[in-house]
């Protein structure tokens, strides 16, 4: 585990293309996970504050994912609980339209088997964006995976990506707040609280 945390704070698989984007940053990899974690966040990829930070979830998105899971910064970041772990775990840089670029495949590749094999207590599994969707399901179509997630349930919840970019979708689809958000609050409170 802790060689495995080595191996991939080192990785510098993407250097070249990353330093072929605009902002032609390093490698910086972000992983959060303990063995003993219940939940796993199937995020995206870092964005640029998360770069900086070191620490995922450090942005208005991570504020969202919070309040829509019902806690606070306290359980969210503690590896025992939480596992974050996304489908890159570096910055991918922004495209010509200053959106970040997809997750690099290859991170996934690498990395993806070996972290999930060691977690072997998780019981709820948040999807969050299309390209963990298409990782864990096997499916693509975000509106549609995310309207069907009573399928799912209890052990995985499918949701778009907290980022502004998508509040016009909430907006569009009120049963995700009305009906979707309820039960992802209860479900991880449930998964918490059981011991
Ligand atoms: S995104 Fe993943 S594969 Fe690429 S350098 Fe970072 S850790 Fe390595």
């Amino acid at each position: 585990m802790d060689n495995l945390m080595h191996e991939i704070a080192n990785c510098r698989l993407c250097a070249d293309r990353f330093a072929q984007t605009q902002t032609q940053h390093s490698p910086r990899p972000v992983a959060w996970f303990s063995p003993k974690a219940r939940i796993l966040i199937a995020g995206q990829a870092p964005g640029m504050r998360v770069h900086q930070s070191g620490r995922p979830f450090t942005d208005p998105s991570g504020d969202r994912l919070r309040d829509w899971m019902g806690i606070g910064s306290d359980i969210f970041y503690d590896t025992s609980r939480i596992a974050i772990v996304p489908m890159a775990f570096c910055f991918p840089g922004y495209d010509a339209k200053g959106a970040d670029l997809p997750p690099p495949a290859i991170c996934a590749k690498t990395w993806r088997d070996r972290v999930l094999n060691t977690l072997p207590n998780i019981r709820l599994t948040l999807l969050v964006g299309g390209h963990a969707m298409k990782w864990h399901l096997g499916k693509t179509g975000v509106t549609d995976i995310v309207s069907n997630w009573n399928d799912h349930l209890p052990h995985v919840i499918p949701l778009p990506h907290p980022s502004w970019r998508n509040t016009a979708w909430i907006k569009k689809h009120p049963w995700f707040e009305a009906d979707l958000l309820p039960a992802l609050r209860s479900r991880v409170q449930e998964v918490l609280d059981d011991n």
